[in-house]
């Protein structure tokens, strides 16, 4: 079997708009998509009068380089956001079918599906925060399409061990697609499972470049999947998903010198994520700091709402997160440069000595 089965027959069967721009590239003279042909202002160099390509080949060409994967492989949107919904449209027939989650979690998963009217079978981590394989096929329905799995998680920060992941894959074979969910993966000790995807047609794998690459702002993720789940998700993508000025920042943060710029700022922030559990975990009022493998924390505190206050009137925002399952005394707090981490510090009362080296 193969893993379209696990689709939506009408997506399969869906004739996809087709733009210009995938019917006829090159040429000179562009007179088939109704462009403008002057640059908006006049002066030249922005290409914005034109579309833009809708898989752009050297922003595919550098992520496939990036993540060690083969075209066919890539597909790439407006973050990673984008692939979520991409899935759930494709794989959930609405009224009829689910996707597992595991709070707590990253919420897009659920909000995606209950937009598509798809079920949401939630089977909460474990009280340490790791993923329990053994519920979570006990839980697996005809129903469920999709299994997300958040590692490193948001908002515990916890990750799944890779012999997990591959015992998930090989048991949701042909019942599922598993998609692995590595937003802040370049933050953790252990690296990306992306290596598997060439044994399991049913795992897929989401990449982003707005948190380790500095790009949330240009909003360009991937899904890295067998080829026919790529080609399946470009059926249902808008024709021009990728705005050029988000492609051509792309392609700087992904130049030799920006990568050189963000594996620095990966080092300082794994180092300043350790300084910060330390520091923070010897405050008075600090229930416990979760051990993260990514680029926050979370914090229990005797008095959330409190710290979230004396945070917000020093003029610095947290995220709250104790709506989640397992961390209803905890904030979410995003290391930041060293200065800005000093910054908490000094507002939830560490004594300046106290605050370990920066
Ligand atoms: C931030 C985040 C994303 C979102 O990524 P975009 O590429 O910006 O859409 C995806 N998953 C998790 C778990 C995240 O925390």
């Amino acid at each position: 079997m193969s893993v379209l089965d696990l689709a939506r027959a009408e997506i399969r069967a869906l004739q996809p708009y087709s733009s210009a721009r995938m019917e006829a590239s090159g040429g000179e003279l562009l007179l088939n998509a109704n462009e403008s042909a002057w640059e908006p202002t006049g002066d030249g160099g922005t290409g914005c009068n034109r579309y833009p390509e809708p898989q752009p080949a050297a922003l595919v060409d550098a992520l496939t380089r990036l993540y060690g994967v083969r075209r066919e492989q890539l597909l790439v949107g407006r973050g990673s956001d984008e692939a979520i919904d991409l899935l759930v449209r494709a794989f959930c027939r609405a009224g009829r079918d689910a996707i597992l989650v595991q709070p707590p979690t990253f919420g897009m998963y659920a909000v995606c599906a209950r937009i598509q009217d798809a079920g949401v079978v939630e089977v909460p981590l474990r009280g340490d925060f790791s993923l329990d394989v053994d519920a979570v096929l006990a839980a697996l329905t005809p129903a469920v399409k999709l299994v997300f799995a958040c590692t490193p998680n948001n908002p515990a920060g916890s990750v799944v061990p890779r012999a997990d992941i591959e015992r998930l894959a090989q048991a949701l074979a042909g019942r599922a697609l598993l998609v692995v969910d590595e937003a802040y993966v370049e933050f953790a000790d252990e690296g990306s499972v992306v290596d598997l995807l060439d044994r399991y047609d049913n795992l897929a794998v989401l990449r982003t470049l707005s948190k380790a690459w500095a790009l949330a702002g240009a909003r360009i993720g991937c899904l890295l999947a067998h080829p026919d789940v790529v080609a399946l998700l470009r059926r249902i993508m808008p024709p021009y998903p990728l705005p050029l000025p988000s492609v051509n920042a792309a392609l700087l943060a992904l130049s030799g010198w920006g990568q050189a710029n963000a594996r620095a700022h990966i080092g300082v922030v794994r180092a300043e994520r350790a300084r910060m559990r330390a520091a923070l975990a010897r405050l008075p009022g600090v229930r416990a700091v979760l051990a993260s493998q990514a680029n926050f924390l979370a914090v229990r505190f005797d008095d959330a709402g409190a710290a979230y206050r004396q945070l917000y009137e020093a003029g610095i925002v947290v995220r709250d997160v104790r709506r989640h399952p397992g961390l209803d005394d905890a904030l979410r707090i995003t290391v930041g440069t060293p200065e800005e981490n000093d910054r908490v510090l000094v507002a939830l009362g560490v004594p300046m000595q106290a605050r370990g080296a920066a």
